[in-house]
Order: structure tokens, then C-alpha cells, then sequence
């Protein structure tokens, strides 16, 4: 599974090094050894497996730098997937100087796209309509491509780009290496794999790779807060992270979903690590069903059994999207996603339509449903003593179903740091706990105690 195992150059394995690329990817490890032989390769793999790398490596490796000359055609079904594919090929790239790699989508000036293209280029990303036009307009030669690649294969033809594709077909140069690459291989997509490649090596990985199972729901709504609401009432989720776009947006959010009855937290880049860390105990352990979120206060943070993920504000890149989704529905546990979108939104949250699974509902649907209230199942008790003070969880748990008088059901995880605990306890018996703690012993201590 090692980089080093394949054919590649010295400055192209230290690249990948300082790119923090250890180990391939199931994709990698079955497709790059044939992508460096010259081989056509049709590959299925998930998302975020790594497919770019799958083809970017092995693109790279067919580049002639000093030859400046178009070599290589990635076609991309969205202008954002084509803009990620670039950024990550010219990271794969900064082993060698001046390879140029120009990206050409729609919504973009052609203008100005003639302009570049006339500087030339060694490798071109684009969307099918766009690199089309190019080819018509004779503003694009592929005559001196070696490889080309087909990207999200399904998408692409799930939002109608087989035409475009089946005409740029017609420019591609018959002696050429075709790598193709799809989340999943129907018979549309078998169909033009077909034409397209010579003698493919064909892999799958989504067998290996454990799918998240996820109900992706898309409301437009005019009033987020109140479709928010109404969805937690009709799913009713153990826990769920809200995603904002700013760290502003969290902060509210949370207080105005506790007026609303809904007990939340907020974590954004403003906290103290401490008020942080205070946050993430009280998600973990049921203290708090909702946590509230931008994307860098959210990293790294793993929280095991996430029943919804919501995207309060439309993310700004698919990339962004899957990155959240994915923290729900994890080893086969069903999860569901909820994105919520205003009017002026709408242009964007058509691009989720891409993928049929996705669910697009009216928000006016839920207009019947009775609002909940989200009230904790426990509360977090802080103990001002820890790790080095000997404490362990057996002791804390001893104090509050002996002398306490709590059944151990009532008590909910235990975390241990340096020179603090924190003990959850069912909501109802918060009192009695806090009352003992505060006053009795453990381990024939006495500690000070709050309540967070
Ligand atoms: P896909 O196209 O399959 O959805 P990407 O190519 O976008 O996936 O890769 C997903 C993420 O994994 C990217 O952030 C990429 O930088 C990273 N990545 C790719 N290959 C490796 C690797 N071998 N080791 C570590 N990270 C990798
Ligand atoms: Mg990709």
C-alpha cells in the first residue's frame, strides 16, 4: 500500500511525503499500478476515496513538462468538482515547476479563457459544455493528448452531459490512455465506458469501502429556525450537529434554539480550549442534544453515533457537504442530513439535484406538526479533582450508587482528565447528586463540584 512500491520519481514520492500521503488508497493501490503502465482503467470508488490522485499520479507521470502542449483532459460534471480536481493536481504537481494547469468551466469569461489558451497549457480541467465549445471554436487542441479522464462518470451523465461527452469522443486522439471514474457503474454509464475504452482493467472498491447509509433531505424555506424545529419534531434525533457558515451565525443560532425549547450548545473559533473542551464533553456524553458548528471549530472532532446532520446554510463546496454528511450513518447505523435553503439559495441547491438519492421537500409539509421540546437526557457534574489525584471512574461511580443512593442506570459517562472529572447524570436526578457531592466524600475526599 506504500507510494514507494510504484514506478515513480524521486521528487514525485517526496511530493506526496510532504503531502501527507503515507499509504495509497484502496483506489490507488489497485488502479495506479495499470494507470503508470499506460493502461485504460475504469475505476468504481466512493467519494473521498482518493480517486483524484488515482488519476492525477498517473497523468503527471505521463507529462512531458518541456513539451507545452495540452497532454492531458480531465472532464468534471460541475464547475466546483472541476475548480477541487485542479487545486488538487497542482498540489499533486509542485514536484516539477511549471506545470500549467487551466481549468475551463462555464460561467466563466471565454474571453478570457481564449487568452489563456492561446498561452497555453499542459493539462486542462472542464466541464463537458465548456471544453466542448473550446473544441468547436478551435480555440483547444487535443492533438497532443495522451491521457484523458472521465470524472464522476455518473454524475456527469446524470445531469445530461452524455451529448457533450459522446462530441468531445470525436476530438479525442485514438491512440490515448482513458481513465474513468464513477461512484457507480449503471448501464448508462457502461455504455459509454464502452466506447470510450480499449481493454480496460476494471476495479471496484465501494465492496471494501463500508458505505454510510444516509437520508440526504433538502427543505426550502423561508424560515430556517421554524423548519428546523419542525424537523427535529418529525424525526426526532437522539443528537444531531448543526452546521453554520460563521462562527457569528452559531453562536445565535444556539440561543435562539434554546427560546424555541430546544436545549443547544455552540462551538466556534471564539472559545477558550477550556469552554471548548466543556462543549465537547457535554455533546458526547447526552449532556446537550444539539451542537451547533462551523466547519473549523467541528475538526477533529469525533462523535460516535451522530443521528442527524444538519447544514443550516448551504455549504460552500460539495466537498464541504460530504465532508458533514459523513459524520452520520456510520457503520451501518442510519443517519439523516438535512440541508435547509432559502429562495435566494436555490440556484446553488440545484447542483444537489445531481444526485437522485437526495430528496428535495417543501418545508410547508411539515406545517402541521406540533413543536417539540429537546430537553437533555443528562447533566454534566464537574469535579475539581482528576487523574492526578487518583481519581478514577470506579470511585466516582461507587460514591453515587452507594452513599448517593443513585442506580447506576442514572449515571451516564465518566470522562477523566489531569486534575478534573466530569460525571453525566440522568436530568432527573441531578439534585441528589449534586447534593452529595457537594457535601459528601469520595474516596474519602472531599472535591468541589459544579454544574456545567
Ligand atoms: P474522490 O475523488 O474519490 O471523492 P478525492 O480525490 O477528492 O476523493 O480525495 C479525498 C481526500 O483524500 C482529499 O482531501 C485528498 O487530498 C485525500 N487523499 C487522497 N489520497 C490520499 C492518500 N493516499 N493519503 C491521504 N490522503 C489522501
Ligand atoms: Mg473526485
Amino acid at each position: 500500500m506504500n507510494f514507494s512500491k510504484l514506478p515513480l520519481t524521486q521528487a514525485m514520492l517526496t511530493n506526496l511525503d510532504a503531502l501527507g500521503y503515507k499509504n495509497m488508497t484502496a483506489v490507488q493501490a489497485e488502479a495506479l499500478p495499470s494507470v503508470l503502465e499506460g493502461r485504460d482503467v475504469m475505476a468504481e470508488a466512493k467519494t473521498g476515496s482518493g480517486k483524484t490522485a488515482a488519476f492525477g499520479i498517473g497523468l503527471l507521470h505521463n507529462l512531458d513538462v518541456k513539451k507545452f502542449r495540452v497532454q492531458a483532459l480531465v472532464l468534471c460534471p460541475t464547475r466546483e468538482l472541476a475548480d477541487q480536481v485542479a487545486k488538487e493536481l497542482r498540489r499533486l504537481a509542485r514536484f516539477a515547476h511549471n506545470i500549467k494547469i487551466l481549468t475551463l468551466t462555464g460561467g466563466e469569461s471565454f474571453g478570457k479563457q481564449l487568452g489563456s489558451l492561446a498561452h497555453q497549457a499542459h493539462i486542462i480541467v472542464g466541464t463537458p459544455g465548456r471544453v466542448l465549445k473550446h473544441l468547436n471554436k478551435e480555440s483547444l487542441s487535443l492533438e497532443n493528448l495522451n491521457t484523458f479522464v472521465l470524472d464522476e462518470a455518473d454524475r456527469m451523465l446524470d445531469m445530461g452531459f452524455l451529448e457533450e461527452v459522446e462530441a468531445i469522443m470525436g476530438y479525442l486522439p485514438k491512440s490515448r490512455q482513458t481513465l474513468l471514474f464513477s461512484a457507480t457503474y449503471d448501464e448508462e454509464v457502461k455504455s459509454v465506458a464502452h466506447k470510450l475504452l480499449d481493454n480496460a482493467l476494471h476495479i471496484k472498491t465501494t465492496s471494501v469501502e463500508k458505505p454510510n447509509v444516509i437520508e440526504e433531505l433538502f427543505y426550502k424555506t423561508d424560515d430556517k429556525l421554524t423548519t428546523l424545529v419542525k424537523v427535529f419534531s418529525l424525526k426526532k434525533p437522539k443528537n444531531s450537529i448543526i452546521f453554520t457558515n460563521t462562527k457569528l451565525e452559531a453562536k445565535e443560532l444556539a440561543e435562539k434554539l434554546i427560546e424555541r425549547k430546544i436545549d443547544a450548545l455552540a462551538i466556534h473559533g471564539d472559545l477558550e480550549q477550556y469552554e471548548r473542551n466543556d462543549v465537547l464533553v457535554q455533546f458526547a456524553n447526552g449532556s446537550t442534544p444539539i451542537l451547533v458548528a462551523t466547519d473549523v471549530a467541528a475538526r477533529g472532532l469525533d462523535i460516535k453515533e451522530l443521528a442527524m446532520v444538519v447544514n443550516y446554510d448551504l455549504p460552500h463546496t460539495l466537498e464541504t457537504y460530504t465532508h458533514r454528511i459523513g459524520r452520520t450513518g456510520r457503520a451501518g447505523a442510519e443517519g439523516i442530513a438535512v440541508t435547509l435553503y432559502e429562495n435566494y439559495e436555490s440556484e446553488k441547491a440545484e447542483e444537489y439535484r445531481a444526485d437522485a438519492k437526495r430528496k428535495f421537500l417543501d418545508a410547508d409539509s411539515l406545517e402541521a406538526l406540533p413543536e417539540i421540546e429537546m430537553k437533555p437526557e443528562f447533566v454534566t457534574l464537574v469535579i475539581e479533582g482528576g487523574k492526578k489525584d487518583k481519581l478514577r471512574a470506579g470511585d466516582i461511580l461507587g460514591a453515587l450508587t452507594g452513599e448517593a443512593g443513585l442506580a447506576g442506570q442514572d449515571i451516564g459517562k465518566i470522562d477523566i482528565y489531569d486534575r478534573q472529572a466530569y460525571v453525566a447524570v440522568a436530568s432527573a436526578h441531578i439534585d441528589k447528586a449534586y447534593k452529595y457531592l457537594k457535601n459528601g466524600k469520595i474516596k474519602n475526599h472531599k472535591f468541589s463540584v459544579w454544574m456545567l
